[in-house]
């Protein structure tokens, strides 16, 4: 008896496990410790050394948690991190600040004053119109550059956080490659998979060719 009920006990667990994985259940202790302990400006992962973080497909938030404190503080985490002068970027997904969440920020550059929008339980529902070819940079694979091609259009769906319904958006442009890009980050995909070429950075580079060698710490 006594040894059945721990095996229920393991498959309550296992089963609530399961379930949080495939729909996104309530916080993690770990989501919430890297949420609240974590300065404004959060910590990215890079390729190097958090590949599992970045590898693995993220799930999405569940709606009774839209409106919890956990999501505020780390969309605005986020939001601090992608635009942070030692960051500049134009977009950023929530693997990359360790927590595999479908939520990313997006510069909105076909927006006029091109302002950063959030998008949670997002999904790229279709691809079409021409390919283009361009470079891309990711704040996840710093120094480095690469020459990806993307569809010029994207038709999305996310999540909106007051009403809990879908919202569907059509994009085109180079705002629809940001999103692409994003996107990739929740299904564990970086830009670097689809590069054809990828390059060190320049302006990088000329940082490092400046850089003062005999200031201790530098490794
Ligand atoms: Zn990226």
């Amino acid at each position: 008896m006594w040894i059945r009920d721990i095996g229920k006990g393991f498959a309550l667990i296992l089963l609530v496990t399961l379930l949080q994985g495939c729909s996104g259940g309530g916080w993690t202790e770990r989501e919430r410790t890297v949420i609240f302990r974590s300065d404004s400006v959060m910590f990215v992962t890079t390729w190097h050394e958090d590949s599992v973080q970045l590898r693995t497909p993220s799930v999405d938030v569940a709606p009774e948690e839209f409106q919890s404190e956990e999501l505020k503080t780390l969309m605005a985490k986020m939001l601090r991190t992608v635009t942070d002068p030692s960051q500049d970027g134009v977009g950023i997904a929530a693997p990359q600040v360790g927590i595999n969440r479908r939520i990313i920020w997006v510069q909105r550059l076909d927006k006029e004053d091109e302002p950063f929008e959030c998008y949670v339980n997002i999904r790229i529902d279709s691809l079409f119109g021409d390919t283009r070819r361009g470079p891309e940079g990711c704040l996840s694979v710093p120094g480095y550059q690469g020459m990806v091609t993307r569809n010029n259009n994207v038709v999305i769906s996310y999540s909106d956080l007051e009403s809990g319904n879908k919202v569907k958006e059509q994009i085109e442009g180079y705002t629809a490659v940001i999103f692409q890009h994003e996107c990739d980050h929740l299904e564990g995909i970086l830009y670097v998979d689809r590069a054809d070429t990828v390059y060190v950075n320049q302006p990088w580079m000329e940082e490092l060719r400046q850089y003062d060698y005999t200031r201790p710490g530098w490794w």
